[in-house]
């Protein structure tokens, strides 16, 4: 579902992304980890191409972008919409409901029928444990909702992939848990999920691959059990002792 290959970053002259490859296969949930400033959040940011990789090719459901040469912009808006992103801040409409946030984006960008959107938004907000709030405006939900809404939000533009950026680390703790088991179900029904978090235990549980990332590369890759129980390479090691 997911393919990189290559993939470099550069700001300036700083080299965030030193080829990277990564593959995810369709269903699969990918967890990577890593110390601050390794590049996690520029990668997921490189696959839906909120940021331009400097060169490398990144695949998602078939849809290839090469970036050895220039892409056309109207290659990169059909590309972005093959991927639901969620962020650590939710970035929701403040002067719309619940329900009108995740309308918004089938309605503005697809185009598509207002009725229908509505009752898609209604069941995203059941699924994400929120229809009783439909009608809520972001200043009266906790940070925990507003994250909900956002993860409702980037699906009612039916993605092929969800991509999760530290989704819960701007939550008070006893939000997080909330958040997480909307990802968690999200996972289970099969979603395509490449998830940045901190959250270790989440990782241990719903990964079926940990990627982790130091300096711009990834140093190991495997199985939650394999990456926590019996890491190999020593920067993983120091990692893992530094947060445990
Ligand atoms: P964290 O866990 O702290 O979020 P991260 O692993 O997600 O870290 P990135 O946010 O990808 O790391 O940042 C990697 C490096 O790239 C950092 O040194 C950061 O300062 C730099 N960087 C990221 N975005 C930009 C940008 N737009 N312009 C310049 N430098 C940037």
């Amino acid at each position: 579902m997911i393919a990189v290959e290559s993939l470099y970053k550069q700001f300036g002259d700083l080299e965030v992304l030193k080829g990277i490859d990564l593959n995810v296969e369709q269903g699969k949930v990918v967890v990577v980890i890593g110390p601050s400033g390794s590049g996690k959040t520029t990668l997921l940011r490189c696959l839906n191409i909120l940021e331009t990789p400097t060169a490398g090719k990144v695949s998602i459901d078939n849809q290839t972008l090469d970036f050895s040469s220039k892409v056309p912009s109207s290659k990169i808006a059909s590309f972005r919409r093959l991927t639901g992103m969620v962020f650590q801040s939710y970035n929701l409409f403040p002067h719309m409901t619940a329900l009108q946030n995740v309308m918004e984006g089938p309605i503005t960008v697809k185009k598509e029928q207002k009725a229908k959107v509505e009752e898609k938004a209604r069941r995203l907000l059941v699924k994400v444990g929120l229809g009783d709030k439909a009608d809520f405006y972001p200043f009266q939900l906790s940070g925990g909702q507003q994250q909900r809404v956002g993860i409702a939000r980037a699906l009612a533009m039916e993605p092929k992939v969800m991509l999760f950026d530290e989704a819960t680390s701007a939550l008070d703790p006893e939000l997080v848990g909330e958040v997480l088991r909307v990802m968690k179900e999200l996972a289970q029904e099969g979603m395509t999920m490449v998830v940045v978090t901190h959250e270790m235990q989440f990782a241990r549980e719903v990964a079926d691959e940990v990627i982790f990332m130091d300096k711009g590369v990834i140093v190991e890759k495997g199985k939650p059990e394999e990456i926590f129980e019996s890491p190999k390479a020593e920067r993983t090691k120091q990692f893992l002792r530094m947060i445990s």
